[in-house]
């Protein structure tokens, strides 16, 4: 049985488009495109097989199925040759059963699904993967691209640097000046790509860097290029195959852009249409209050949309407030009765503080989305026998000056309920001795 996908447009006017064309809307209506597959090809395996298959390749190096993303090829991307892929092996994160986290506020079944321990320390690597393996076959297809390129609010540059790079193609990022990580900044430095730091904000940016890419030589990489969104949503089929094939009651992921939020959903619906589960889960969409239109506009039950400007927050990635994927997002949280919630930067701060002293090191996005678990369980959303998973999208090592600032009470406007400063002591037996005595127990 041969497998084939192709784009189509999203609000339902036919237009379909092959995956090698180089364009990012539909050219009747403007409609972002999507990713659609030949479902009925793939019903030629049971649900049954597709889960044994998937399980088999979990444990294999079989190249490059052993990959997470690749594992799942058939759903993913059929058409790229295997010698065009370009892979670490991202996927198979661990999915973190946070036992201490969730004794103390009460909902023993929580998890986190730790997608920042991945090549580029971010979940970002799931979708690039499969946006440069494309790229590559369309070069060694004799397409005349000399670049890919992105606007970034850190962790898509990181990503595309480092996919970039092992491909041997040259990557143009563009990064709002300031407000990325120093640890971001430097990734796609490292990485050999060329690195414009311009005064704007992200959405500033993205204007710019759809502009370059009206020259097909240009291959815009941002998530408006629906191909990421294929390699993303093999989160949320990851986790179910982490449980057995079971989908949890919640996911909560930390949104910005929108991508992603509705990648999750479209590999959850994928997995239903082809019979391999046969409930959802419900999604939460957290945003941070510095950059919520999507939670604006679910205030409204979606009937209004206003792209707002987007203020400094220390989630930095998804200080975003002119989303792309928008359209995107509320048919998937229609789709799954899912919930929008945002959280301020005091919320978000302790909330990540407070899971790293149960053993995590939660980035400051991670802290945005159980910001949000925890009002949804004070408000009795959650109900806590409910099984939930918050995905961690980026690992805390990226924010290290979030972390240094939080515990040093060096964040504007923020008390800091966690911190945790090293005593300063001198060289002196006693004086060690007097500070150990005073040992508190971790447990906060
Ligand atoms: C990209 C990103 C998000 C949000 O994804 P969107 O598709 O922009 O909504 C969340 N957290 C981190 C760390 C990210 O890099
Ligand atoms: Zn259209």
């Amino acid at each position: 049985m041969t497998y084939t996908s192709w784009y189509e447009c999203v609000r339902g006017c036919g237009r379909r488009y092959s995956i090698y064309e180089i364009v990012y809307r539909c050219e009747d209506c403007g409609g972002l495109l999507d990713v659609e597959h030949d479902l009925d090809a793939l019903r030629d395996r049971s649900p049954g097989e597709w889960k044994a298959l998937f399980d088999r390749r979990t444990h294999t190096h079989e190249w490059p199925y052993g990959s997470g993303v690749w594992g799942k090829k058939e759903w993913v991307c059929p058409q790229v040759a295997p010698e065009n892929v370009v892979s670490m092996y991202e996927g198979h994160s661990n999915l973190f059963w946070a036992e201490r986290l969730g004794a103390e506020i009460g909902l023993p079944d929580l998890w986190i699904k730790l997608c920042g321990n991945s090549h580029t320390g971010s979940f970002k690597d799931l979708g690039m993967t499969v946006l440069i393996s494309v790229v590559k076959q369309m070069i060694a297809d004799g397409q005349p691209i000399r670049a890919v390129a992105a606007a970034s609010t850190g962790d898509t540059s990181a990503a595309l640097a480092a996919y970039a790079a092992a491909a041997g193609i040259p990557a143009v990022v563009l990064l709002p000046r300031g407000k990325v990580s120093l640890e971001q900044l430097i990734q796609p430095i490292a990485n050999g790509a060329t690195v414009l730091s311009l005064d704007t904000d992200f959405d500033g940016c993205m204007a710019i860097v759809q502009r370059l890419a009206e020259n097909p030589e240009i291959y815009l990489a941002n998530s408006m290029n629906s191909l990421r969104m294929e390699g993303q949503k093999t989160v949320g089929i990851e986790i179910v195959e982490q449980f057995g094939w079971e989908p949890p009651d919640w996911i909560i992921i930390p949104s910005g852009n929108l991508g992603n939020i509705s990648a999750l959903g479209k590999g959850l619906l994928m997995m239903k249409a082809l019979g391999l589960i046969e409930r959802l889960p419900r999604l939460v969409a957290a945003q941070t209050e510095h950059a919520n239109p999507l939670y604006r506009s679910y205030l409204t039950g979606f009937k209004t949309f206003e792209p707002v400007r987007a203020k400094k927050t220390l989630a930095s990635a998804i200080q975003i407030g002119n989303p792309v994927s928008y359209e995107r997002a509320v048919k998937v949280l229609r789709a799954f009765n899912g919930i929008v919630e945002q959280v301020g930067e005091a919320e978000l701060a302790d909330a990540s503080a407070r899971a790293d002293r149960t053993g995590l090191y939660a980035c400051p996005h991670t802290g945005v989305a159980l910001g949000a678990l925890f009002k949804l369980l004070a408000r009795g959303e959650v109900k806590p026998h409910e099984r939930v998973v918050v995905i961690s999208t980026a690992h805390g090592l990226k924010f290290s000056r979030f972390k240094v600032d939080y515990h040093r009470g060096e964040l504007e406007g923020i008390a800091a309920r966690y911190a945790n400063p090293p005593l300063e002591l001198p060289a002196d037996y006693d004086a060690v001795l007097a500070a150990v005595a005073k040992l508190s127990s971790p447990a906060v």
